[in-house]
């Protein structure tokens, strides 16, 4: 018996508008091959892990103080490795961070968003943005993308001007659908806004487009590039995302973050791990390498992958899309149900887990595609 079990949801005096939504949920199933959450499936090098450990020792005897609220090392560092791979000029004063690119997209929101405004995406999309528009009393707009899922610039910036949001999220690469979006295009979209223009870059290190960086000096006061630690950089246990914006967006969001948000084990492990930057992203052209292998494989079984510049793809078609997510889990592989009728998603794994999901694969597509 749970104390206080009897109390269910419908007893609480809860928002009114939270009523009926459901939480974010990739169901976490101890499968053998694991490719639902868009992870690395590289884990960290016997360095790294020796460095972050050293570096946890250290901020362990400090631990009865504070972190340093504004995380000035940790913005540094991220800095040097934002500017040095975008090859534009960011100083402390450019980066924000926080636990994962999910707070930063949060704390976007509660400081741009928040009743009587409207944010607007372009969907199917990352499921975080509306959810996050929800928890800050955002009315979420969406708006559409092609057929094929990939993002029309000039009918972009015509939705953006029309329903006038004051947060647009640009997901580039898009995830769940792959592909990432031009300058020409971000720039339409930053024409036409009248607000913020979020361009969440979380997998953009699996991408050959320019970062939207370069756009943050034409437009200091709209352009938001929010990045992540959990994808290519192989920590997403860590908890680590962060922005690049003009010093000004950043002042916005001290107005709403909590003090010390990021603790002093998260600073010095994230510290620790962007030391060894150009080992961890070594596997990037590994993964990039067997999402052409996987996609060129597919194709070959009859599937249709959508083109993809991240570390996943989208594919199908299928009768229906959850039974053959069933299917593969009867295989021991877990991939993603994203609820695009008749499509699935797969992250790209290590060779082994590849040919495992391709050989579930193609048992799927023999008896139920
Ligand atoms: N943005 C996108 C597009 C993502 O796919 C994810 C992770 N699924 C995130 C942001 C959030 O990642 P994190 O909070 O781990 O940085």
């Amino acid at each position: 018996d749970v104390l206080g079990a009897d109390t269910t949801l419908a007893d609480l005096p809860l928002r009114e508008d939270l009523r009926g939504r459901s939480p974010y949920g990739a169901p976490q199933l101890a499968t053998s091959v694991r490719l639902n959450t868009n992870e690395n499936p590289y884990p960290p090098p016997p360095e790294l892990v020796a460095d972050v450990t050293e570096a946890v020792r250290e901020v362990a005897a400090e631990l009865h103080r504070y972190p340093d609220r504004d995380a000035v090392a940790l913005r540094g560092d991220l800095a040097a490795y934002l500017g040095e791979a975008t090859g534009i000029g960011l100083s402390v004063q450019n980066l924000w961070a926080a636990n994962g690119s999910n707070e930063v997209l949060q704390q976007i929101l509660q400081a741009f968003g928040g009743p009587g405004r409207s944010a607007l995406g372009f969907e199917p999309s990352y499921s975080m943005h509306p959810i996050l528009s929800a928890g800050t009393r955002t009315d979420w707009v969406p708006a559409p993308r092609r057929p094929d899922f990939s993002l029309d610039g000039a009918a972009a910036a015509r939705t953006v001007a029309e329903k006038q949001p004051s947060v647009v999220f640009v997901t580039s690469p898009n995830n769940p659908t792959g592909q990432a979006v031009s300058i020409e295009d971000l720039r339409a979209i930053c024409e036409a806004a009248p607000g913020v223009v979020v361009v969440d870059e979380a997998y953009a290190e699996f991408s050959a487009q320019p970062s939207a960086v370069e756009l943050i000096e034409q437009y200091p006061a709209k352009v938001i590039v929010s990045r992540t630690m959990s994808k290519a950089f192989a920590f997403a246990g860590g908890r680590l995302g962060y922005l690049a914006a003009a010093p000004a967006i950043i002042d916005a969001l001290l107005l709403v973050r909590l003090p010390y948000h990021l603790s002093a084990p998260t600073q010095a492990a994230a510290r620790a791990a962007l030391r060894h930057a150009e080992a961890t992203l070594g596997s990037v052209h590994k993964l990039a390498a067997e999402r052409d292998r996987v996609v060129g494989e597919l194709r070959e079984l009859g599937f249709e992958p959508v083109p993809s510049d991240a570390n996943f793809v989208l594919f199908g078609p299928f009768a229906e899309a959850h039974r053959a997510w069933e299917r593969y889990l009867d295989s021991d592989v877990l991939i993603r149900d994203v609820g695009i009728p008749g499509h699935l998603r797969v992250t790209i794994g290590t060779p082994d887990e590849n040919d495992a999901f391709l050989a579930a694969s193609k048992a799927v597509s023999e008896e139920i595609q």
